[in-house]
């Protein structure tokens, strides 16, 4: 028997929902708003082992993606204001939290039109090559201008960023990466697909040399830059030959990590509506896997690469899987590490300076300097 239902931004009218059901009635809001990104609302964090924190600064999307039930199910793209935001994270420097990861569905397209930032003009600016669905937006402050404030409140908080959309990523926000210490060399860019045909029937509004025209552009910009993405196996009629251009971009691009899922079907997308769900599950599957087994094969070689180097590590745990005395930590590029502390004591939140030693594809291993 369910009472009420209440939709993810139906929280100010609780009170009223619950007033109904004193009446012996059922309430239900589910109504997306237009507007609602819970800018007043500080979250409590209660776990004092994490110096780590999520920041929510955008809420929907508009990209439309063929596949995807966001923009059904979360609405229309809306921003946080930014005063709001840089609010959170000084008391969250404040409370000692030395990690802040900026949450959106597409953070770059970011804008702050609230009343304080009206007046300042941006125009919406798609990468080159990139096509996009959006009407034109101006005005109000957008991501590399939330970024540089963020970044600025607190020299020793690591500062990273999902998720992405790779057609409006603005160059600025590499130039910011590049020149600000505390904003993680490490982006995620999800590509979808390797093969143009699926890349057009996803809706995705970039070809594979687009794509691969912005990850060169970063490279260059940032040699060692962790990029990581997200990929589906088997969407509606995928061949062989285009699975097989997903594994080529992944190997081109040598991603540090990739999340691969099988494609399912969500009912009321425009692929449910237009496409057809018809590479067979065993199909999807098994290109899962090859897909998975392509990434791991660069994430060795990402990994390997780092071994000799030099790396500061934040501590994220004081235990670990491997040993009862290894500590857990990350590497500013965002790759799990472990470390013997020896006589030293630390707790979550230090930062440690270390040599990297071996590596796996999913772990470095590293010695204290
Ligand atoms: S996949 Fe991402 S960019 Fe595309 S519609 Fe969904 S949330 Fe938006």
């Amino acid at each position: 028997m369910v009472d009420i239902v209440a939709g993810p931004d139906s929280y100010r009218d609780l009170s009223r929902l619950l007033a109904v059901t004193n009446y012996g009635e059922n309430a239900i809001n589910v109504q997306l708003s237009l507007d609602e990104t819970y800018g007043d609302i500080q979250p409590v964090r209660e776990n004092p082992q994490t110096k780590q924190a999520y920041v929510s600064i955008m809420r929907g999307c508009e990209n439309m993606c063929t596949y995807c039930v966001v923009p059904l199910t979360r609405g229309k793209e809306r921003s946080r204001p930014i005063d709001s935001i840089l609010e959170e994270i000084r008391i969250l420097s404040d409370q000692g939290f030395k990690q802040v990861t900026l949450l959106g569905q597409n953070v770059n397209s970011y804008r702050d039109k609230s009343e304080s930032t009206i007046s300042m003009i941006h125009a919406t600016s798609t990468v080159t090559g990139f096509k996009t669905v959006y009407k034109p937006k101006s005005g109000g402050r957008t991501f590399d201008v939330l970024l540089d404030k963020v970044s600025e409140i607190d020299k020793d908080m690591r500062i990273r960023f999902t998720s992405p959309h790779p057609k409006d990523f603005p160059m600025e926000v590499i130039q910011l990466i590049k020149e600000r210490n505390n904003i993680c060399n490490q982006i995620h860019l999800p590509a979808q697909s390797g093969d143009n045909k699926t890349l057009d029937a996803m809706g995705r509004g970039y070809t594979v040399e687009t794509y691969l025209n912005l990850v060169d552009q970063f490279k260059k910009e940032i040699p060692n830059i962790a990029l990581t993405s997200d990929f589906i196996s088997g969407f509606c009629s995928e061949s062989e030959e285009g699975h097989q251009k997903t594994i080529d971009l992944i190997q081109k691009v040598g991603y540090s990590f990739c999340f691969v899922f099988p494609y399912s079907m969500r009912e009321k997308t425009k692929a449910h509506y237009r496409l057809i769900d018809n590479v067979p599950e065993d199909v999807k599957r098994r290109r899962h896997q090859e897909l998975k087994a392509t990434f791991r094969e660069q994430s060795l070689k990402f990994n390997q690469n780092l071994i000799g180097t030099e790396q500061v590590l934040l501590i994220e745990t004081l235990s670990t899987k491997r040993s009862e005395t290894a500590i857990g930590g990350r590497t500013d590029n965002g790759v799990k590490t472990i470390f013997e502390p020896g006589t030293n004591n630390y707790a979550v939140g230090d930062y440690v300076k270390t040599i990297i030693t071996s590596a796996t594809s999913q772990t470095l291993q590293a010695k204290i300097l």
